[in-house]
């Protein structure tokens, strides 16, 4: 490309990332997930693109599919993956406005993962027609990802099956926007204790301490961190008690945990299934629920990674790997599924998650370009 058509691209891509950030979508606001969701399809609406809206109830927005397929041509494709909710409740633009200092430009949303969704949008848009590519694109994108997509689960995986790559938009990692290739597993466990209530002064020998209990399980939980074997578990919420002269009857902990692989998440579970209650009249229920399977990085992956990476220097960049993330997305779904999944092709930038979100402007054109010839090219 010119160095004029870079950058009326680049301002262009700039424009329409400023617009999307300007509208608040916080995961938890059906309204303006609606909202954001009318928006994305009004930079459509003058394409050859098909689009279809997959409706999940009154609490969330609708997954939009967005796609360059043939009628009647039902091949496997390459699925584009993206979601169009933030963390950030409505009112951060307010303190936090969508601004530029020098090359990094700010806003709730920009990096994780607006910008990643504008620059794949971008490039289909211009691959509109079945003939431009050679496998058809679908590109999805779902309203409760940072929620852990839990009305959206069932449909991903329905679209990843009939995939043949899947791709993913979240953020490029920090230092050289490497691409991401194996993401750990990760889910929740909780522990809850259920033991007697009485006056904390007059009968406190007849009272069973439910907060007692459930700190032996803290501790017990916080010690099956292992990072040689890349597991962390980390106690993250506690609840109970009413008021401190009442024995408590009740209390609950919630703990994250990440594990790299199946085996160790069935070795975690395995562990935390044998917690037992350490006061004998007080009883104890122990949840483990495994979120998002680990992301593994196959031979199938490996070779996708290469093919992508020639895609890379022909927009005029080297396409770098990142080491395995604690972060999940969308991305394990896919790849547990089998199929082989490249993460992390969004934009590049810093801060997901902060009000320190942004991304560097200087990289949008290339990054863009890079989906242009992945969309094009890969079959
Ligand atoms: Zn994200």
């Amino acid at each position: 490309m010119t160095q004029n058509a870079t950058s009326d691209l680049t301002e262009t891509l700039r424009k329409q990332i400023i617009r999307w950030v300007e509208l608040e979508s916080p995961s938890h606001d059906s309204a303006s997930l609606r909202q954001m969701a009318e928006l994305i399809l009004s930079e459509i609406k003058d394409s050859a693109l098909q689009v279809e809206q997959i409706d999940l109830g009154p609490e969330t927005g609708p997954i939009l599919h967005i796609h360059n397929r043939a009628s009647g041509d039902d091949r496997a494709g390459i699925l584009v993956l993206g979601h169009y909710d933030t963390v950030h409740p409505i009112g951060t633009l307010e303190q936090n406005p969508c601004r530029q200092e020098g090359d990094q430009l700010f806003g709730p949303g920009i990096y994780d993962m607006k910008s990643g969704v504008v620059l794949a949008l971008s490039a289909l848009k211009e691959l509109a027609k079945p003939e431009d590519t050679q496998l058809p694109i679908d590109l999805v994108l779902v309203p409760d990802e940072e929620t852990g997509s839990h009305y959206s689960r069932d449909h991903i995986e329905a679209f990843a099956k009939k995939s043949v790559y899947t791709l993913v938009c979240e953020p490029a990692r920090v230092e050289e926007g490497r691409c991401v290739t194996a993401r750990k597993g990760t889910g929740a466990i909780f522990v809850t204790a259920h033991g007697r209530p009485s006056h904390a002064g007059i009968h406190h020998e007849k009272g069973r301490n439910a907060i007692e209990e459930i700190a032996h399980h803290v501790l017990a939980l916080e010690k099956l961190t292992d990072y040689e074997k890349g597991i962390t578990v980390s106690v993250g919420v506690i609840k109970g008690g009413t008021t401190s002269n009442v024995v408590p009857a009740w209390c609950q902990i919630k703990a994250d945990f990440r594990v790299p692989n199946a085996e160790m998440a069935d070795y975690l579970e395995q562990q935390v299934k044998q917690l037992t209650n350490i006061n004998p009249d007080i009883r104890i229920e122990v949840e483990f629920k495994l979120n998002r399977p680990a992301m593994d990085r196959t031979e199938a992956t490996a070779a996708l990674l290469a093919r992508c990476q020639d895609y890379a220097l022909q927009a005029g960049f080297e396409l770098k790997e990142a080491p395995m993330t604690g972060g999940a997305s969308d991305a394990n779904f896919t790849a547990a599924l089998g199929i082989p999944t490249l993460d992390g092709l969004g934009a590049d930038g810093n801060g997901a998650h902060t009000l320190k979100e942004h991304i560097l402007v200087s990289t949008l054109a290339q990054r863009r370009q890079f989906w242009v010839h992945t969309l094009a090219q890969l079959d």
